[in-house]
């Protein structure tokens, strides 16, 4: 049987098992995916290896310590974080599935970003995978954030075109003007705040959260009362889990598969 896990702490609620293992299952794989939180993350990533494990998702607090531990390809090294590695390379190699997660978020919902103005609200590591996947795909963006010298700092590594803080005007103004709106914050989680003022969103918007607890963050809920399409976080977290598992399988993921599965969590 191949082993995959996730390493990480906390990892008791993590979504990645079922949804991986329905994957499987639907694939006739013999393999499962089970969740560990190491002491040690170095020791672990070579008892992983020396074991036999096939392939690791990574997450809080490992993900930046882990860039040092493995081979990372362009897109991690860009982004300062793995959250997938190759076991089965030689030494292991670090991926970052977040970035394709998110454009393949987009792509689902046939929202082409080439060319769009996109406004991203956040300057974490969330922020700085979706950043990174709309400049990648094409579209321009301004990042707005809580504390501005975060914002800078992401919008001079991506190139944005303005950046600021959250006040009400600017943030109005700039999202009157766009294609797309991202919440890349954590605003909205187990909470009935929005991290942008309601009166903001338009019809015309595709808006994305970041978040996925509640699935439908009271941004969402407004998006979508006001007529906007809207994309929850569970599809970024579909997606960066599917693209790990096609790179661990070398298969074609069954998304809807996975997506039941996940959904089923949520
Ligand atoms: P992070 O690195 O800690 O960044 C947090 C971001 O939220 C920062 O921009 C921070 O602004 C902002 N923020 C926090 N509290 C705020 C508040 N009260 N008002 C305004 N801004 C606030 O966290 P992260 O890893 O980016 O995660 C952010 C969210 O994304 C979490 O809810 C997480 O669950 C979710 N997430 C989802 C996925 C997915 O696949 N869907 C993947 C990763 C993360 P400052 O810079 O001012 O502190």
């Amino acid at each position: 049987m191949d082993v995959y896990g996730l390493l990480g702490d906390p990892v008791e609620h993590s979504l990645s098992p079922p949804m991986h293992n329905a994957g499987f299952a639907e694939l006739g794989l013999d393999a499962t995916y089970v969740t560990f939180s190491p002491t040690d993350v170095a020791a672990a990533i070579d008892g992983a290896q020396t074991l036999g494990i096939a392939g690791l998702n990574v997450t809080i607090p490992f993900k930046e310590t882990v860039l040092d531990l493995v081979v990372p390809d362009d897109q991690a090294s860009r982004i300062g974080a793995v959250n997938t590695i190759d076991l089965t390379q030689e030494p292991p190699t670090g991926h970052n599935t977040d970035i394709d997660g998110v454009q393949r978020a987009f792509e689902h919902h046939e929202v082409s970003l080439a060319g769009q103005r996109a406004v991203v609200i956040g300057a974490g590591g969330a922020a700085r995978a979706v950043a990174h996947a709309l400049v990648d795909a094409g579209a321009t963006i301004e990042l707005y954030n809580r504390t501005v010298s975060n914002a800078e700092s992401l919008a001079a590594e991506v190139g944005a075109h303005a950046v600021g803080g959250l006040d009400d005007s600017t943030v109005t103004a700039a999202i009157g003007a766009a294609d797309i709106l991202v919440n890349a914050t954590s605003v909205g989680m187990d909470s009935a705040e929005s991290p942008v003022p309601p009166a903001a969103i338009h019809s015309e918007l595709v808006v994305m959260d970041v978040v996925y607890q509640p699935r439908e963050t009271r941004l969402l809920q407004t998006a979508r009362q006001q007529g906007a399409q809207t994309i929850d976080g569970a599809w970024m977290l579909l997606f960066q889990g599917v693209s790990a598992f096609e790179r661990w399988t070398g298969q074609a993921a069954p998304v809807d598969t996975m997506n039941a599965a996940l959904r089923a969590q949520l």
